[in-house]
Order: structure tokens, then C-alpha cells, then sequence
């Protein structure tokens, strides 16, 4: 699959929400270089607030966060009218069986498990953004 150099510049911004700081770095990285602007937390409260605030086009969101599980961010942020229209993609190393269901069950939208690759996660970006967009049109 075509994941070309550099996409069209634009304003979509993600909200990635890591504590892990190696993997702030790699994400920001990759997707800066790709056209995205990120806004970064490692605190799920502070997503929440960050979401309703900024209204980022997406979110990158760990399941292991400091505060609150990343499955109740989740589910706060599709409970809110106001952010439940952005796609929530959970990133993290569970991989139990039944661990994706239990993501989508909380609202994430889709699933990436680390250790992630660069390829996988600017597909799933790529998709998410434009069927939201497209949704939205
Ligand atoms: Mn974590």
C-alpha cells in the first residue's frame, strides 16, 4: 500500500496521549514529519480536557496511563457529544485475547499494538482521518 513521503500539509492535529516517553518521541517524529500537528499528554484526565479544548482530528491513546485506564478515557470522550465524532485509536501492548473487543467496547475506534510500526500506524491514521472527513462531508 502506497503510504507516500510527506502528505499534504494541513492543520490535522492528534492528540497523542503516552506516558511512555521513548514513544512520545517516535510518534511526534513520525507524524510531524508526515504534515500532522501533535499536541501530547501522558495524563488521561488531562485528554479529556484536552479534547474537549483543542478538538484534536484524532487521538493516539495508550491503555496504560499514570491516572485513569485509557478504556475510560475512552468512554468519557464518547459519552460527550462534543468529542465523540473523533476517532480514538488505542495503542498498546495488551494482547490478550479479547482485548481488542474490550477497546472497541470502550469507544476506540480501532487498535495498533506496540510495539507498533511506523508503516501501521500512519495507514491507520491515514484511514481514520479520511473517513471521518468523509463521514463529515
Ligand atoms: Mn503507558
Amino acid at each position: 500500500m502506497p503510504t507516500g513521503a510527506p502528505q499534504q500539509p494541513s492543520s490535522r492535529r492528534i492528540l497523542i496521549v503516552e506516558d511512555n516517553e521513548l514513544n512520545v518521541k517516535l510518534l511526534r517524529d513520525i507524524l510531524e514529519f508526515h504534515g500532522y500537528e501533535t499536541i501530547v499528554t501522558d495524563s488521561g484526565a488531562e485528554a479529556v480536557s484536552l479534547s474537549r479544548q483543542d478538538r484534536p482530528d484524532l487521538i493516539l491513546l495508550d491503555i496504560q496511563l499514570p491516572d485513569i485506564p485509557g478504556t475510560e478515557v475512552a468512554r468519557q470522550l464518547k459519552a460527550d457529544r462534543q468529542t465523540r465524532d473523533i476517532p480514538i485509536i488505542a495503542v498498546t501492548a495488551f494482547a490478550m485475547p479479547g482485548d481488542r473487543q474490550r477497546f472497541l467496547d470502550a469507544g476506540c475506534d480501532d487498535y495498533v499494538s506496540k510495539p507498533f510500526r511506523i508503516h501501521d500506524i500512519l495507514a491507520i491514521v491515514e484511514r481514520s482521518i479520511d473517513s471521518r472527513s468523509s463521514v463529515r462531508c
